[in-house]
């Protein structure tokens, strides 16, 4: 990350986030909430000229055609930058890790008796559920009616611990989390 680009930021993200000093520290919590904007036709479909796109709430460039939001995970500040600006939130685990904290977020308002909050620090420190906690939450969406995409939801399978977890799920457990599944991971069915 270029010097330049850091300092103009710093301006705009510090204030807006809970580490207030540090730039590095406070841009780990801006996430790439997976939305993008196409700023070049208007709601009834018509094309917008490129003097009327509006600049990137990031750096400043005065005009971006397309829109990706940004989020802080912790004071929930959104900002909407260019295509240049999102180079800088790596993006796939970070989607990924929005959607799932969305749809456990969601199981909240359904006053179901499951610890939520353990369920996403875990996710957030490990980038993944073990399979026991992956079962439980997919069937918890079931019950709710909760749509998600399986592919964001990730299972580790590192240790004994996990493995043996793995061994004793039932044919329905292993429907309900096959779609989560990577291809390594699904031939431990076969096994
Ligand atoms: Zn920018």
């Amino acid at each position: 990350m270029s010097s330049d680009w850091m300092s103009k930021v710093a301006e705009t993200l510090l204030p807006l986030s809970q580490e207030q000093q540090n730039i590095v520290k406070a841009l780990r919590e801006w996430k790439f909430t997976g939305d993008v904007i196409d700023f070049s036709s208007n709601d009834d479909d018509k094309e917008v000229n490129y003097e009327e796109y509006p600049p990137c709430e990031l750096c400043g460039y005065p005009h971006i055609k397309t829109g990706y939001m940004i989020k802080n995970v912790f004071t929930g500040e959104e900002l909407t930058i260019g295509c240049e600006c999102i180079k800088k939130f790596s993006p796939e685990k970070e989607v990924d890790e929005s959607h799932v904290l969305k749809c456990l977020n969601k199981l909240r308002w359904k006053r179901c008796k499951v610890n939520i909050s353990s369920l996403e620090e875990y996710y957030q420190e490990e980038g993944a559920f073990t399979p026991k906690q992956l079962i439980l939450v997919l069937n918890l969406f079931k019950k709710y009616n909760i749509l998600y995409t399986p592919s964001c939801f990730k299972m580790k399978m590192r240790r004994d611990h996990e493995k043996s977890q793995l061994e004793s799920l039932s044919d329905k457990e292993w429907d309900l989390i096959f779609p989560c599944l990577s291809p390594a991971q699904r031939r431990r069915r076969a096994e």
